[in-house]
């Protein structure tokens, strides 16, 4: 990227989040960080980008893998590109995102390598490739100790949480999508949860087709996603499923097919370039079924669970897990850490509560004794743990697939890894509360 030489008319926006938009150019994207507050200065949007490229560097891409994670750098850009390109982009939001406001004062943005395009795509290929970004959430049920409600351990967080978003407006529909079957490593449960991910994306799923978005939850909540739309755009990557479709109508035919690419590429080492017969663990220590995505018993009993040991899905599960106390016990020890902080408030930066993210903070997350011994140090460690673990439960998989006649190839990568607040896991406590008693409310009373 050429700084002097920016110009906002060769990006296009392709993308935001709550926390920042992109925008890309070919093989680039810039990852522009939402104003937080607004006092704040350039050197603290520096210095907070700086944080998420050390914590994806020094933590993640060792608990996750080199291949998936793509940290990026920091970038300055000159601000008089960047108020034109927020100019250029604004009328592309949804519009229920519109309460962020874009940085225009510190020129500061994230590069990072275009996900949606399989690298080396142009020298290969002649169709836009068709990218697939899920952002799968928690996959297991909790198995700690310290939860309080049985529910907890019968129905996922997901599934609990779909009523509560429901009831406060945040959704108009029930998604019947439920992690657990996608982590399952069981082809059929997969391929379940893929389809209810077709039938209601939410913020779960969206398509891409040569860097295009076709395929997403509509902005206005109330409408269905044109599933339509998106098989005539699937139609010519599956050329076979036109004629012969052993009874079924063609545009099923056409889905299933491209479900099954997925599920190949979700459960594989991560690119098309690998073989052999992969090798299974079996990360799920509790009762892998959501009660609440009722399932066919004789297909939960027979069915090759576990997943590949270098699945992608592996991968995110394993690092989840590390919560392994729940909200409910790691609340306690985040008690345990205030009132330390209280007493001896120069003890913040030694803890590295705030980071910086580099070898002695990721020491702490994979070194933290299993038994408390009632230490400040052991507090630290779970909540260190408990974070990480959160960022995993809300990151995205993006999977490029160029779907030719004879194989196909793709590249999957893990992003959104952002550091979460340590400030913020009193309201996870709470937030857990409200979800798990507004959904025991409403199983006793059905509306
Ligand atoms: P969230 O609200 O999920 O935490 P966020 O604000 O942290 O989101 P991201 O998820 O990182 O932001 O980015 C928003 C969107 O931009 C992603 O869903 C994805 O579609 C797109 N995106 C981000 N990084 C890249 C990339 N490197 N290549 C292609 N697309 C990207
Ligand atoms: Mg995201
Ligand atoms: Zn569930
Ligand atoms: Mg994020």
């Amino acid at each position: 990227m050429e700084l002097d030489k920016m110009d906002e008319n060769d990006w296009k926006y392709h993308g935001e989040g709550n926390k920042s938009l992109v925008v890309s150019h070919l093989q680039v994207c810039c990852r522009l960080i939402f104003l937080r507050l607004s006092s704040q200065t350039a050197e603290q949007a520096f210095r907070h980008i700086l944080n998420m490229v050390d914590y994806s560097k020094y933590v993640m891409k060792p608990l996750l893998g080199e291949k998936y994670v793509h940290s990026g750098e920091v970038v300055k850009l000159p601000l008089d590109f960047v108020r034109q390109l927020s100019l250029k982009v604004q009328q592309e939001r949804p519009e229920l995102r519109c309460d962020k406001v874009m940085d225009t004062f510190s020129g500061c943005g994230l590069c990072l390598p275009n996900l949606t395009q399989l690298p080396l795509y142009h020298l290969r290929d002649h169709r836009p490739p068709i990218c697939v970004e899920i952002k799968p959430k928690c996959g297991f049920l909790p198995f700690s100790r310290h939860i309080t409600k049985e529910c907890k351990r019968k129905v996922c967080r997901f599934c609990m949480h779909q009523h509560y978003k429901l009831a406060n407006g945040k959704w108009k529909r029930l998604s019947r999508y439920c992690p657990l079957n996608l982590f399952s490593g069981s082809k059929q449960r997969m391929y379940v949860a893929l389809k209810n991910l077709l039938e209601e994306p939410q913020n779960n799923l969206k398509i891409f087709k040569g860097g295009e978005l076709i395929f997403s939850c509509k902005d206005d909540a109330k409408q269905q996603p044109e599933l339509n739309d998106l098989i005539q755009h699937l139609r010519p990557y599956f050329p076979h499923s036109n004629g012969i479709y052993n009874g079924q109508q063609p545009g099923k035919a056409v889905l299933n097919e491209f479900i099954q690419v997925i599920c190949s590429a979700l459960l594989s080492g991560g690119d098309s370039n690998r073989s052999g017969e992969p090798r299974k663990v079996h990360l799920s220590e509790s009762r892998p079924h959501c009660e609440a995505s009722p399932f066919p018993r004789d297909l939960l009993r027979n069915g090759n669970h576990g997943l590949p040991k270098d699945s992608v899905l592996a991968k995110v599960l394993q690092v989840q897990m590390l919560d392994n106390l729940d909200i409910e016990g790691i609340y306690p020890l985040y008690k345990r850490v205030e009132q330390y902080l209280e007493e001896f408030p120069k003890e913040r930066n030694r803890l590295q509560i705030d980071g910086p993210y580099n070898e002695s903070f990721m020491d702490t997350v994979k070194n933290c004794p299993t038994e408390d011994d009632g230490s400040v140090e052991y507090a630290v460690g779970k909540v260190h743990q408990y974070r990480v673990a959160m960022t995993v439960c809300v990151c995205s998989l993006k999977s490029p697939l160029n779907l030719e006649k004879t194989r196909f190839t793709y590249s999957i990568s893990i992003l959104d890894l952002d550091p979460k607040p340590y400030e913020g896991i009193p309201h996870q406590y709470k937030l857990d509360t409200k979800i798990v008693n507004y959904y025991l409310r409403s199983m006793q009373a059905p509306p």
